[in-house]
Protein backbone atom coordinates (compact mmCIF):
# COMPACT_ATOMS: atom_id res chain seq x y z
CA UNK A 1 0.00 0.00 0.00
CA UNK A 2 1.13 3.40 -1.03
CA UNK A 3 -0.02 6.71 -0.27
CA UNK A 4 -2.38 8.43 -3.01
CA UNK A 5 -0.10 11.95 -4.10
CA UNK A 6 3.19 9.37 -3.81
CA UNK A 7 1.54 7.29 -6.51
CA UNK A 8 0.86 10.05 -8.61
CA UNK A 9 3.73 11.16 -8.26
CA UNK A 10 5.53 8.42 -9.38
CA UNK A 11 3.38 8.03 -12.75
CA UNK A 12 4.64 11.36 -13.37
CA UNK A 13 1.12 12.74 -13.08
CA UNK A 14 2.74 15.66 -11.31
CA UNK A 15 5.24 16.38 -8.14
CA UNK A 16 4.30 14.95 -4.68
CA UNK A 17 2.68 18.80 -3.67
CA UNK A 18 1.27 19.36 -7.08
CA UNK A 19 -0.50 15.81 -6.21
CA UNK A 20 -1.31 16.64 -3.27
CA UNK A 21 -3.57 19.81 -4.71
CA UNK A 22 -5.12 17.87 -7.17
CA UNK A 23 -6.20 14.97 -4.25
CA UNK A 24 -7.35 18.49 -2.67
CA UNK A 25 -9.19 19.97 -5.64
CA UNK A 26 -11.27 16.64 -5.63
CA UNK A 27 -9.44 15.66 -9.15
CA UNK A 28 -8.36 12.51 -8.03
CA UNK A 29 -10.79 9.24 -8.03
CA UNK A 30 -9.51 6.10 -6.74
CA UNK A 31 -11.96 3.04 -8.19
CA UNK A 32 -14.41 5.32 -9.68
CA UNK A 33 -14.43 7.58 -6.12
CA UNK A 34 -13.71 10.95 -5.38
CA UNK A 35 -10.87 11.29 -3.11
CA UNK A 36 -9.92 14.28 -0.84
CA UNK A 37 -8.19 12.67 1.88
CA UNK A 38 -4.37 13.29 1.65
CA UNK A 39 -3.29 10.23 3.39
CA UNK A 40 -5.77 7.61 1.38
CA UNK A 41 -3.32 4.15 0.45
CA UNK A 42 -3.41 2.46 -2.59
CA UNK A 43 -2.21 -0.82 -3.89
CA UNK A 44 -1.65 -2.00 -7.22
CA UNK A 45 -4.70 -3.48 -8.26
CA UNK A 46 -6.64 0.02 -7.43
CA UNK A 47 -7.69 2.30 -10.72
CA UNK A 48 -6.63 5.88 -10.00
CA UNK A 49 -7.79 8.67 -12.50
CA UNK A 50 -6.95 12.04 -12.35
CA UNK A 51 -10.09 13.90 -14.05
CA UNK A 52 -11.43 10.62 -15.06
CA UNK A 53 -8.54 9.78 -16.94
CA UNK A 54 -6.07 6.69 -16.15
CA UNK A 55 -2.96 7.21 -14.86
CA UNK A 56 -1.21 4.12 -15.88
CA UNK A 57 -2.12 2.58 -19.56
CA UNK A 58 -2.48 -0.83 -18.87
CA UNK A 59 -1.04 -3.77 -21.07
CA UNK A 60 -3.65 -4.81 -22.83
CA UNK A 61 -4.60 -8.17 -21.63
CA UNK A 62 -6.27 -11.18 -24.30
CA UNK A 63 -6.88 -14.54 -21.97
CA UNK A 64 -9.05 -17.76 -23.62
CA UNK A 65 -10.74 -19.42 -20.19
CA UNK A 66 -12.27 -23.15 -20.25
CA UNK A 67 -15.35 -21.75 -18.43
CA UNK A 68 -16.53 -24.31 -16.05
CA UNK A 69 -20.38 -24.53 -15.63
CA UNK A 70 -22.11 -22.45 -12.38
CA UNK A 71 -19.68 -19.44 -12.73
CA UNK A 72 -20.91 -15.75 -14.11
CA UNK A 73 -19.71 -14.26 -17.12
CA UNK A 74 -18.92 -11.23 -15.47
CA UNK A 75 -16.57 -9.60 -12.82
CA UNK A 76 -18.33 -9.31 -10.04
CA UNK A 77 -21.68 -10.66 -8.40
CA UNK A 78 -23.78 -9.14 -5.83
CA UNK A 79 -25.32 -12.56 -5.03
CA UNK A 80 -21.70 -13.59 -4.12
CA UNK A 81 -21.30 -16.20 -6.71
CA UNK A 82 -18.16 -17.44 -8.48
CA UNK A 83 -17.44 -15.21 -11.50
CA UNK A 84 -15.03 -15.84 -14.64
CA UNK A 85 -12.36 -13.31 -13.03
CA UNK A 86 -11.75 -15.60 -10.08
CA UNK A 87 -9.97 -18.15 -12.13
CA UNK A 88 -7.72 -15.59 -13.71
CA UNK A 89 -5.08 -14.97 -11.54
CA UNK A 90 -1.93 -13.05 -11.26
CA UNK A 91 -3.36 -11.08 -13.65
CA UNK A 92 -3.58 -7.00 -12.36
CA UNK A 93 -5.37 -5.90 -15.36
CA UNK A 94 -8.97 -5.10 -15.48
CA UNK A 95 -10.30 -7.56 -17.62
CA UNK A 96 -13.69 -8.40 -18.59
CA UNK A 97 -15.32 -11.42 -20.73
CA UNK A 98 -16.36 -11.03 -24.14
CA UNK A 99 -19.54 -11.36 -24.51
CA UNK A 100 -21.28 -14.11 -22.45
CA UNK A 101 -22.07 -17.54 -21.25
CA UNK A 102 -24.88 -18.77 -19.40
CA UNK A 103 -24.35 -19.90 -15.35
CA UNK A 104 -24.72 -23.29 -16.60
CA UNK A 105 -23.22 -22.88 -19.94
CA UNK A 106 -19.37 -24.41 -19.99
CA UNK A 107 -16.56 -23.60 -22.82
CA UNK A 108 -14.81 -21.14 -24.41
CA UNK A 109 -15.03 -17.76 -23.26
CA UNK A 110 -11.73 -14.73 -24.11
CA UNK A 111 -11.78 -11.75 -21.75
CA UNK A 112 -9.51 -8.73 -22.39
CA UNK A 113 -9.24 -5.26 -21.18
CA UNK A 114 -8.84 -4.10 -24.74
CA UNK A 115 -12.33 -2.36 -25.11
CA UNK A 116 -11.54 -1.76 -29.12
CA UNK A 117 -11.02 -5.57 -29.31
CA UNK A 118 -14.10 -6.45 -27.66
CA UNK A 119 -16.56 -4.34 -28.95
CA UNK A 120 -14.74 -5.71 -32.60
CA UNK A 121 -15.81 -9.24 -31.56
CA UNK A 122 -19.01 -8.67 -30.45
CA UNK A 123 -20.03 -6.34 -33.94
CA UNK A 124 -22.74 -8.12 -35.38
CA UNK A 125 -21.24 -7.40 -39.25
CA UNK A 126 -18.12 -9.32 -37.32
CA UNK A 127 -19.41 -12.95 -38.15
CA UNK A 128 -17.37 -15.35 -36.33
CA UNK A 129 -18.41 -18.69 -36.14
CA UNK A 130 -19.18 -20.12 -32.69
CA UNK A 131 -19.67 -23.35 -32.43
CA UNK A 132 -21.55 -25.01 -29.64
CA UNK A 133 -22.32 -29.24 -28.26
CA UNK A 134 -25.69 -28.84 -27.02
CA UNK A 135 -27.53 -31.87 -25.44
CA UNK A 136 -30.98 -32.00 -26.07
CA UNK A 137 -34.46 -33.45 -25.07
CA UNK A 138 -35.44 -36.16 -27.72
CA UNK A 139 -34.77 -36.91 -30.66
CA UNK A 140 -34.80 -33.85 -33.49
CA UNK A 141 -36.77 -35.30 -37.02
CA UNK A 142 -34.44 -34.01 -39.97
CA UNK A 143 -37.14 -31.56 -40.63
CA UNK A 144 -36.88 -29.68 -37.44
CA UNK A 145 -32.97 -29.87 -37.79
CA UNK A 146 -33.96 -28.64 -41.00
CA UNK A 147 -35.25 -25.38 -39.43
CA UNK A 148 -32.18 -24.71 -37.64
CA UNK A 149 -30.16 -24.68 -41.01
CA UNK A 150 -32.32 -22.60 -42.25
CA UNK A 151 -33.19 -19.95 -39.73
CA UNK A 152 -35.87 -19.91 -36.74
CA UNK A 153 -37.28 -17.17 -35.64
CA UNK A 154 -36.27 -16.10 -31.84
CA UNK A 155 -37.89 -13.23 -30.00
CA UNK A 156 -39.32 -11.73 -33.15
CA UNK A 157 -36.08 -12.53 -34.61
CA UNK A 158 -34.89 -14.75 -37.58
CA UNK A 159 -31.35 -16.39 -37.08
CA UNK A 160 -29.42 -16.81 -39.99
CA UNK A 161 -29.11 -20.60 -41.35
CA UNK A 162 -27.03 -22.33 -38.74
CA UNK A 163 -24.65 -25.53 -39.23
CA UNK A 164 -25.56 -28.34 -37.68
CA UNK A 165 -24.49 -31.93 -37.15
CA UNK A 166 -26.35 -34.71 -34.86
CA UNK A 167 -23.40 -36.17 -32.98
CA UNK A 168 -25.26 -39.03 -30.81
CA UNK A 169 -28.78 -40.43 -30.03
CA UNK A 170 -29.58 -42.08 -27.71
CA UNK A 171 -32.78 -43.53 -27.78
CA UNK A 172 -32.67 -45.21 -24.82
CA UNK A 173 -32.47 -41.69 -22.81
CA UNK A 174 -34.35 -40.41 -25.14
CA UNK A 175 -31.76 -37.61 -25.64
CA UNK A 176 -29.63 -36.44 -28.86
CA UNK A 177 -26.07 -34.63 -28.56
CA UNK A 178 -26.18 -31.85 -31.38
CA UNK A 179 -23.43 -29.36 -32.78
CA UNK A 180 -24.34 -25.92 -33.99
CA UNK A 181 -22.49 -23.54 -35.42
CA UNK A 182 -23.47 -19.74 -35.43
CA UNK A 183 -22.55 -16.74 -35.97
CA UNK A 184 -24.42 -14.15 -33.89
CA UNK A 185 -24.73 -13.88 -30.06
CA UNK A 186 -28.05 -12.81 -29.10
CA UNK A 187 -28.98 -13.62 -25.24
CA UNK A 188 -30.20 -17.66 -25.07
CA UNK A 189 -29.49 -17.58 -28.32
CA UNK A 190 -29.05 -21.51 -28.97
CA UNK A 191 -31.20 -22.89 -26.04
CA UNK A 192 -34.12 -20.58 -27.81
CA UNK A 193 -33.22 -21.72 -31.19
CA UNK A 194 -33.84 -25.62 -29.59
CA UNK A 195 -36.41 -24.33 -27.76
CA UNK A 196 -38.26 -22.96 -30.80
CA UNK A 197 -37.89 -26.80 -32.32
CA UNK A 198 -39.31 -28.42 -29.29
CA UNK A 199 -35.81 -29.41 -27.83
CA UNK A 200 -35.39 -27.97 -25.02
CA UNK A 201 -31.56 -28.17 -24.10
CA UNK A 202 -30.05 -29.51 -20.78
CA UNK A 203 -26.32 -29.67 -21.47
CA UNK A 204 -24.36 -26.65 -23.71
CA UNK A 205 -20.96 -26.15 -23.94
CA UNK A 206 -19.11 -23.76 -26.39
CA UNK A 207 -16.43 -25.74 -28.06
CA UNK A 208 -14.68 -22.81 -30.58
CA UNK A 209 -14.92 -18.98 -31.38
CA UNK A 210 -13.73 -18.63 -34.59
CA UNK A 211 -10.51 -20.59 -35.33
CA UNK A 212 -10.11 -20.70 -31.16
CA UNK A 213 -10.60 -24.35 -29.85
CA UNK A 214 -9.85 -25.33 -25.93
CA UNK A 215 -8.02 -28.01 -26.82
CA UNK A 216 -6.47 -29.83 -23.87
CA UNK A 217 -7.72 -27.90 -21.36
CA UNK A 218 -10.18 -28.66 -18.39
CA UNK A 219 -12.70 -26.57 -17.01
CA UNK A 220 -11.03 -23.99 -15.15
CA UNK A 221 -8.39 -23.15 -17.55
CA UNK A 222 -6.89 -20.50 -18.88
CA UNK A 223 -4.40 -18.92 -21.39
CA UNK A 224 -3.22 -15.83 -22.80
CA UNK A 225 -3.69 -15.82 -26.70
CA UNK A 226 -0.78 -15.03 -28.30
CA UNK A 227 0.44 -11.97 -30.84
CA UNK A 228 -0.39 -14.53 -33.87
CA UNK A 229 -3.70 -15.39 -32.26
CA UNK A 230 -4.90 -11.71 -31.35
CA UNK A 231 -3.58 -10.17 -34.95
CA UNK A 232 -5.62 -13.28 -36.58
CA UNK A 233 -9.05 -12.44 -35.08
CA UNK A 234 -9.16 -8.67 -35.72
N1 LIG B 1 -26.52 -19.66 -26.32
C1 LIG B 1 -27.13 -19.94 -25.15
O1 LIG B 1 -28.32 -20.24 -25.11
N2 LIG B 1 -26.41 -19.89 -24.03
C2 LIG B 1 -25.10 -19.60 -24.00
O2 LIG B 1 -24.49 -19.58 -22.94
C3 LIG B 1 -24.47 -19.31 -25.22
C4 LIG B 1 -25.21 -19.34 -26.36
Amino acid sequence: MERLQKVLAHAGVASRRKSEDLILAGRVSVNGIKITELGTKVNANDLIEVDGVPIYKEEPKYILLYKPKNVISAVSDDKGREVVTDYIHLVNERIYPIGRLDYDTTGLLLLTNDGEFANLLMHPKYQIDKVYVAKVEGIPTMESIKKLTQGVVIDGKQTTPARVSILQQNKNQNTSVIELTIHEGWNHQVKKMFEAIGHPVTKLKREKFGFLDLGKMNPGDWRELTAFEVNKLT
